[in-house]
C-alpha cells in the first residue's frame, strides 16, 4: 500500500523486528544493511521476556508461540553472610527474599532467528555494509557508505543501537551518559556446574538468582542453548570501572579479547564480594564467553526528522535492571506497524508522527525506571545485612514507585 522503499539500518533485534513491520505494511523493497559481517547467532547472550509481555508479541505475530525458551518462576536475593557465615551448604548466600518471577529466558541467537523467520521472506539483508552518514528532508533519505556510495530510499530506518549514525542525524544532542558502572557478562554450558561443590542440583533450574554485594549485584540464569536440548548459564555481573577502561569512544570489550589480568582482576573481585558458589559461577566461565558492557542511559525527545526514523537501543538505551530491552525494541516496531494499518494512506509522515508521539514518551518512562532501579540497586544500594524479607518486599516496591514497567509496559498501553 504504501510501497517504496525502505533502508534499515542495523540488523539485530529492533531492525529485524522493523523490517517486517515495513514489508508487511507495502514497503516494495526493504534492505537491512548490517555492519557485522559475521554471524549473528554467535551473540549467545541471555535476555529474559516477562511471560505477559511475550504472549502479547506473540497475539501480535512478531514472535512464534513456540520459541525455545526456558522458564523463569522465582528470584532469589542473595547476599554473602557475616564473615562468610549462613552462606549455606554450598555456599550460596544468606537468603534475603524469594520474589516471584514470571520471565523466560531466551538464547539471543535463538530470540532473532525467530523474528527473521517471522519476516516476509522479500527483506533483503545485506550482512558486512556499514553505513556512515544518513540524511534526507521531507520527501527522501539516503544512506551513505564508506566508499562515498550513497543510496536513496523513501525511509531510513535507524535500528543501529546505542551508537546510532541514525540517531546523530535525527537527534544530534542526544547521547549516551555513561551510568558509573559496568556490567561484566558470561554464559557457557550448565554442564560445567558439577565442578563446583553442590553442582548444578545446588540451583535449582527455575531460579533466578539476584546476589548482592556493598556497591552491586550479580544476576544468574540458565537460558536454551543455541542446540535444542542443551542449557547455557548466563550471568551479568554489576561492577564499579576497572582502572584500565577507557570511557571515549566504543566501549564495549568484545568476548575472547580480555586479557589475562583483566580477567584475573574480575574473578577475585567475585570471590571477595560474592558467596563463595556464585564466585564459582563466575570463575568457570571461559575467556571466549566474556564480555564487559559499560551502562548506559540515553533518552531522545524525539524519534524521527523528515524521512528518518530511530528505535530500538538506537532511541532509548534503558538500564538492563529493567529486563526490557528487546521488549522495547519490539514494541516500537510494533507500533510503527500499527499506526500504519491504522492510518492507511500511502504517505509516510503521519505514520512517523503518530510512532513518535507515542514511544518517545513510553520510552523515556523506561529510561527512569532504569535509573531508578540501578540507583536503588547499585550505586545506592543498602546495608544487605540489614534486610529481611519484608524490607526486601518495602524496598522493592519503593523502585516501582506504584507504577509498572518492570519488564516492560504493555502492548499497545499509551505512552
Ligand atoms: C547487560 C545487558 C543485559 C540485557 N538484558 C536484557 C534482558 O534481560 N531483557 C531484554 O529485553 N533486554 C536486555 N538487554 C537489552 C537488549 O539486548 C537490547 O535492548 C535489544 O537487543 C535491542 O537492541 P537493538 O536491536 O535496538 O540494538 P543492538 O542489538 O545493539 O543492534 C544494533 C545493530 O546495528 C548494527 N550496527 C550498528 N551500527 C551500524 C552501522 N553504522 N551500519 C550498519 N549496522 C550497524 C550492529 O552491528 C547491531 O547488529 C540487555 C542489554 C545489556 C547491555
Amino acid at each position: 500500500m504504501r510501497g517504496g522503499a525502505v533502508a534499515v539500518v542495523g540488523g539485530s533485534i529492533a531492525g529485524s523486528a522493523f523490517a517486517g513491520a515495513a514489508a508487511r505494511l507495502g514497503a516494495e523493497r526493504v534492505v537491512v544493511l548490517e555492519r557485522s559481517p559475521g554471524r549473528l547467532e554467535d551473540r549467545g547472550l541471555g535476555i529474559c521476556t516477562h511471560n505477559d509481555r511475550f504472549a502479547e508479541l506473540v497475539d501480535a505475530g512478531h514472535l512464534a508461540p513456540d520459541t525455545r525458551r526456558h522458564r523463569l518462576t522465582v528470584r532469589r536475593w542473595a547476599a554473602r553472610g557475616p564473615a562468610g557465615e549462613g552462606d549455606g551448604p554450598h555456599g550460596r548466600g544468606r537468603p534475603l527474599w524469594l520474589q516471584p518471577f514470571p520471565f523466560h529466558s531466551h538464547h539471543w541467537a535463538v530470540l532473532w532467528q525467530t523474528l527473521r523467520e517471522q519476516a516476509p521472506e522479500s527483506v533483503e539483508y545485506r550482512p558486512g555494509t556499514t553505513v556512515t552518514a544518513v540524511g534526507g528532508d521531507r520527501d527522501g533519505a539516503w544512506t551513505e557508505q564508506a566508499d562515498g556510495t550513497r543510496t536513496p530510499y523513501d525511509l531510513v530506518i535507524g535500528a543501529d543501537g546505542y551508537r546510532s549514525v541514525v540517531r546523530a542525524a535525527v537527534c544530534p544532542q542526544a547521547e549516551p551518559e555513561y551510568a558509573g558502572y559496568v556490567c561484566w557478562r558470561g554464559s557457557y554450558d550448565s554442564a560445567l556446574l558439577d565442578a563446583l561443590p553442590g553442582g548444578a542440583a545446588a540451583w535449582p533450574e527455575e531460579e533466578c538468582a539476584t546476589v548482592c554485594y556493598p556497591g552491586g549485584q550479580v544476576v544468574l540464569y540458565r537460558i536454551p542453548g543455541f542446540d535444542p536440548g542443551s542449557t547455557l548459564v548466563n550471568w551479568v555481573f554489576y561492577a564499579p570501572t576497572p582502572d584500565w577502561l577507557r570511557l571515549d569512544g566504543p566501549t564495549a570489550v568484545a568476548a575472547g579479547t580480555l586479557t589475562d589480568e583483566q580477567l584475573d582482576g574480575m574473578r577475585e573481585f567475585a570471590a571477595r564480594q560474592l558467596p563463595p558458589y556464585w564466585a564459582g559461577v563466575i570463575a568457570l566461565t571461559p575467556r571466549e564467553r566474556t564480555l564487559l558492557q559499560p551502562v548506559y542511559d540515553l533518552a531522545t525527545p524525539y524519534r524521527t526528522a523528515g524521512r528518518l526514523l530511530i528505535g530500538g537501543d538506537a532511541a532509548t538505551v534503558v538500564r538492563p535492571h529493567n529486563t526490557s530491552g528487546a521488549v522495547k525494541a519490539l514494541q516500537d516496531a510494533h507500533a510503527f506497524e500499527q499506526a500504519g494499518r491504522r492510518l492507511g494512506g500511502d504517505t509516510w509522515a503521519p505514520l512517523l508522527a503518530a510512532y513518535d508521539r507515542e514511544r518517545s514518551a513510553a520510552g523515556l518512562e523506561l529510561v527512569n525506571l532504569g535509573r531508578t532501579l540501578g540507583r536503588a540497586q547499585v550505586t545506592g544500594a543498602p546495608d544487605w545485612s540489614a534486610m529481611d524479607e519484608p524490607a526486601m518486599a518495602e524496598w522493592w516496591r519503593g523502585q516501582l514507585g506504584g507504577g509498572g514497567g518492570f519488564g516492560g509496559h504493555a502492548l499497545g498501553r499509551a505512552g
